[in-house]
Parts: structure tokens; C-alpha cells; sequence
């Protein structure tokens, strides 16, 4: 068994690269690095995101990546799900609005979402975001999922984070997961409680990510 003290992480998105940079530092001796670092054709993992389950497309990512570069992979599918949309932007959260000229794809995503829940008052503004973990090393896959529930802002504010962090209020809290900054979203985040539940997971399975 090699010894393997880094997982490569099959995302393009350098949002979450800092976040799972950051979620890792409890881990003494794993880095993350970047899939670009290793493949070449990094930038087209997502074109094996094919399917309407998040947990498909994670692992069809991590597939790929450890297919590409034999080192551990980690990949995350993540979404928002709206109660007053039947669930949605869901798994197609990333590609939800169009973007018009001079937009960026989140700052579409976030207009949208709040001309869609329009008139609506807070109490029917429940939704939560869902990251679904796939590691994939050495023939084996596992993997996790995490939730974080919370409302839809009536008004974006502000401006750490990406995606829909300016309209996503966490349960129990006042301000926006962008105004509540990287600590706060480190501990609570949908991605968070994912990585916690997928270290249980190896750790019931007695599996260890370097050889000692
Ligand atoms: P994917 O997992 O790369 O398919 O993209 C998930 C999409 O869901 C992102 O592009 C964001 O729009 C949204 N999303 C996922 N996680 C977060 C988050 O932590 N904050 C804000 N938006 C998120």
C-alpha cells in the first residue's frame, strides 16, 4: 500500500479547495491538493456530472480523478434545496440562471432565486444546503453526506463565501453564511458535517488514509 499522506481533491471550484483546505487541518499530516496539480484535463471533471443524484456525481468525479492520478480523491456534489421550489435548484444549483451580460453564474443564481421566491415571508423561505462526499483510494469508495438547514434571506448581504452564501441564514442565526465568514461556515457547514461523517465512516471501516 502506498503511503498516502495527500488526497487530490476533483473540483475545479477554488472555493471549495480553501474550504476543504481549511476542514483538513484538524487532520495532521493530509494535504489537500488541487486535481489540477496532478491531471491534465482537470478543468472537464465536471463533465462526468451526468447524473440527478449528487451522490453519482460525486463518486462519478472521484472516480475519474483517482482513474487519472492514483492518489486518494475526494469529491463533493453539492446543492440548495428550496422547500418552496419542490426541492429545487437541488442538484443543478450551480447551472440554476442563465447569466446575462456581465453577471457572473452566482450572482445570477442568487437574483433568480430571490425573484422566484418573491412576496414569500421568512417563515416559508425554509431550505438547506446538502454536500454529498465521495473518497475514492486503493478500489474502495466511501461515502458521506451532510446537511445544514436553514431560510432564504429576503435580500442578499454580505460578501465572504460564494454561490448562495449571501441568501443562506443557518438555523439559530441572524446573518448570512457570507456575512458569518469562514470560521463560522467551517464548523457548520454542509460540507463540514460531510467530512465529519465521512472520518467516522473510514474510521468504523478501519480504513486509514496513510500508512504509518
Ligand atoms: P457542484 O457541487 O459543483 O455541482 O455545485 C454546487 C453548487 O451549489 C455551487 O455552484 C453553488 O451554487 C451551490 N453551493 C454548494 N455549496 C455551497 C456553499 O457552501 N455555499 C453556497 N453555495 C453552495
Amino acid at each position: 500500500m502506498r503511503k498516502a499522506s495527500g488526497i487530490v481533491l476533483a473540483s475545479n471550484n477554488r472555493h471549495k479547495l480553501e474550504e476543504f483546505s481549511a476542514l483538513f487541518k484538524p487532520y495532521p499530516g493530509i494535504k489537500i491538493y488541487p486535481a489540477d496539480d496532478f491531471i491534465s484535463n482537470a478543468n472537464k471533471l465536471g463533465l462526468v456530472e451526468t447524473s440527478d443524484r449528487y451522490m453519482d456525481n460525486a463518486l462519478a468525479k472521484a472516480r475519474t480523478c483517482n482513474h487519472a492520478c492514483h492518489y486518494p480523491s475526494l469529491a463533493d456534489d453539492s446543492g440548495l434545496e428550496v422547500d418552496a421550489l419542490q426541492g429545487g435548484p437541488g442538484v443543478r444549483s450551480h447551472r440554476f440562471a442563465i447569466p446575462k451580460h456581465g453577471q457572473t453564474q452566482d450572482q445570477a443564481n442568487c437574483e433568480l432565486l430571490l425573484n422566484k421566491l418573491d412576496g414569500l415571508p421568512p417563515e416559508k423561505r425554509a431550505a438547506r444546503f446538502i454536500c454529498h462526499l465521495a473518497l475514492v483510494m486503493e478500489g474502495l469508495s466511501i461515502h458521506a453526506v451532510g446537511v445544514c438547514e436553514g431560510t432564504i434571506a429576503l435580500k442578499k448581504s454580505g460578501d465572504g463565501g460564494f454561490g448562495y452564501d449571501p441568501l443562506f441564514i443557518p438555523t439559530g442565526e441572524s446573518k448570512s453564511f457570507a456575512e458569518l465568514g469562514p470560521e463560522f461556515k467551517n464548523a457548520h457547514s454542509h460540507r463540514a458535517l460531510a467530512l465529519r461523517n465521512l472520518m467516522f465512516e473510514l474510521q468504523a471501516r478501519g480504513i486509514s488514509l496513510a500508512k504509518p
